[in-house]
């Protein structure tokens, strides 16, 4: 999925939580969005073919990555224990996210195995409309809370 909608998955999450304060906020929005950075060094090469494929993923976003989410939610738990639970489901939800919508390698790089759930559009065209429908949702969905809220 693309890194706008994990980025407000995670402004969801902190509402649904009742984090308020900015920098906790961005903290979740980080751990929602931090899987993807391992696509930068592929980004040229992705927007050449104008595929991201599971080969644009390096052992960061997957099982590792799922590792890193949950050392980096401990060490939040240690700084601030109040947060633990935002970080670690916002790191988590990268993963499921990515899963229900992407092929994976859920045991790289221990394993090459790729996982489809064949749930999301293959076709390029059909996935970027299906990602901005999805994330104009959820976009909505935010805003509508947010609205309601104040
Ligand atoms: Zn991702």
């Amino acid at each position: 999925m693309n890194v706008i909608f994990h980025a407000l998955l995670g402004l969801l999450l902190a509402k649904l939580f009742g984090i308020s304060s900015m920098p906790s906020i961005l903290m979740g929005v980080l751990f929602s969005v931090f899987p993807d950075f391992d696509h930068i060094p592929y980004l040229k090469k992705a927007f050449r073919t104008g595929r991201f494929g599971v080969e644009s993923r390096s052992p960061l976003h997957e099982l590792v990555g799922l590792v890193l989410v949950l050392l980096g939610s401990l060490l939040v738990k240690v700084v601030w224990p109040h947060l633990f639970l935002l970080a670690f489901s916002c790191g988590l939800s990268h993963f499921v996210v990515d899963f229900l919508t992407r092929p994976c390698r859920p045991l790289y790089p221990f394993s090459v195995k790729k996982v489809d759930l064949n749930l999301y559009p293959r076709g390029l065209k059909e996935m970027f409309i299906w990602d901005a429908i999805l994330t104009a949702t959820l976009g909505l969905i935010y805003v509508i809370i947010t609205t309601v809220e104040s």
